[in-house]
């Protein structure tokens, strides 16, 4: 009956909440990038692998996240 009401969103199993992260933490890492090459000499061209890096140790934990007490597809 309550099944009705949860949608991917409001599932609070591991692997969901990891998923969740996902958006930020893409965001802060774009963040932290233009931060490194504002402030040491490294610069947006060489750190532009850290966005495939960052985003694949994210999906790395969601694959590995328990499913337990998922909700939902
Ligand atoms: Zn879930």
């Amino acid at each position: 009956m309550a099944d009705e009401k949860i949608s991917g969103r409001t599932c609070a199993c591991a692997h969901c909440r990891v998923r969740g992260l996902m958006g930020p933490i893409v965001l802060i890492t774009i963040g932290v990038i233009f931060l490194f090459g504002e402030y040491t000499r490294y610069s947006f061209g060489e750190l532009w692998p850290l966005l495939l890096i960052v985003p694949g140790i994210v999906m790395l934990a969601q694959s590995l996240a328990s499913k337990d007490g998922h909700a939902g597809r």
